[in-house]
């Protein structure tokens, strides 16, 4: 493992850090698969990860349960333990320490290294405001219960700038990859944030799994390549170039993504990728942009919906069929293997409702998901757009944007 600088703090963090928002789950409910988990987070800090990010949120809760007993047997010591305050569930300042003192527990920890607030944009960072959360986030550092502070953020640069200059953060996470330099924090805002000293970590580093996946035209680019080095590799290692970025939280959910991400961490370094190789990924670049429909990352924030649409499989099943090449023998042959996926999915309102498995043509436009969307995806509209595709066999070319 290789190790870096965490901003001004003095940790040394492992290029690699644990995001613990995809967690292997069991194949009939979804439920977080306890023994799995605890397996794979361990593998990732036997093989030297020394990060470990999770949230209120992530699995229903079940994100920071399971987190805190893979941290037992002396796994806690090892690592930097992070956590998130769920403001979009804060609707009074008391909640703070309900929240605070409830993710202890899950986590089975006296302490957090780090306590983020989630998903800081311009509407809960005023919240943030209003409700005086720094001071409390303040007491409890004097109290020992959070050693440090920081925030996570989904919104445009002029935003982050304004909440950077707010306070002097230890931390800024943002969403960072290959296809989104120019979107949210953008490069401009991470080196705004690395200047200042503060500590910069990324999330979505594979754009919610799309980069492991990309289009077909990108899979020859990089098959074609003199430098060997799989889809995954590419993304991060774009990443860990730069040196304004202290580590990669890649959201595990195997035994085999551990190792392979571990591997490559081995191989990672500041300044390491020739132009040569950075002219490849602008090229990954060019043709993942054309082909993305919807920029859906998988979060689940928008779930459940009222009307049982499982969102961000029928999003999946969209790019996937857009990244597909048209017009060839197999990709006919795999185009119709996703509208048998997108058929699996129910139509039935009750069923969908029972099981987070609806079709988009369920969505009644009561517009309930949109402000819960970090990506600020108009869900309804989009959901059109695979109903027009899937239902009505429009061709997917038609709603790209970028093409
Ligand atoms: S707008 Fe559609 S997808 Fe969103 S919550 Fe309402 S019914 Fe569900
Ligand atoms: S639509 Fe938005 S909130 Fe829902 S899964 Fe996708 S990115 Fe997350």
């Amino acid at each position: 493992m290789k190790y870096r600088k965490m901003g001004s703090l003095p940790w040394e963090v492992s290029a690699l850090g644990f995001g613990c928002m995809r967690l292997p789950t069991t194949p009939i409910l979804h439920r977080v698969d306890e023994r799995q988990s605890i397996s794979i987070i361990r593998k990732g800090i036997d093989l030297g990860i020394n990060y470990v990010d999770t949230a209120w949120m992530y699995h229903m809760g079940n994100s920071e349960k399971v987190l805190g007993k893979a941290l037992q047997d002396g796994y806690r010591q090892k690592v930097k333990l992070v956590t998130k305050l769920p403001m979009i569930f804060m609707k009074k300042e008391e909640d703070f320490d309900r929240f605070l003192n409830q993710q202890l527990e899950r986590l089975q920890s006296d302490y957090l290294d780090m306590y983020l607030f989630h998903m800081l944009n311009e509407t809960n960072f005023e919240k943030m405001k209003q409700m005086n959360l720094i001071s409390k986030m303040e007491k409890a550092r004097d109290a020992g219960k959070i050693k440090h502070i920081g925030f996570s953020f989904h919104d445009t640069l002029p935003v982050f700038k304004k909440i950077i200059d707010f306070y002097p953060w230890e931390m800024a996470q943002i969403q960072y990859n290959y296809l989104d330099t120019n979107i949210q924090a953008t490069t401009e805002g991470l080196q705004y944030a690395h200047k200042k000293g503060i500590a910069v970590v990324i999330m979505e580093p594979l754009k919610g799994g799309q980069l492991a996946n990309p289009p077909k035209e990108a899979i020859d680019v990089i098959n074609k390549s003199d430098v060997k080095r799989s889809p995954v590799d590419w993304a991060l290692q774009f990443l860990w170039n730069r040196p304004e970025i202290a580590t990669v939280l890649s959201g595990m959910g195997s035994m085999k993504m551990v190792e392979e991400n571990c591997m490559s961490a081995d191989k990672s370094g500041i300044g390491s990728l020739t132009s040569h190789e950075l002219n490849i990924i602008d090229q990954l670049t060019d043709i993942s942009k054309k082909k993305i429909i919807v920029p859906c990352t998988a979060c689940q924030y928008c779930m459940p919906c009222p009307a049982g649409v499982n969102i961000s499989q029928n999003f999946a099943l969209l790019n996937n069929k857009s990244f597909s090449n048209e017009g060839k023998l197999m990709s006919r042959l795999i185009q119709s293997l996703f509208l048998r996926n997108y058929t699996k999915l129910s139509k039935s309102k009750s069923d969908a409702v029972k099981n987070n498995n609806g079709r988009a043509t369920l969505c009644v436009k009561c517009n309930k998901c949109i402000p819960k969307c970090p990506q600020q995806i108009n869900i309804p509209s989009e959901l059109e757009k695979v109903v027009a595709v899937f239902e009505k066999r429009q061709k997917v070319e038609m709603f790209r944007v970028n093409s």
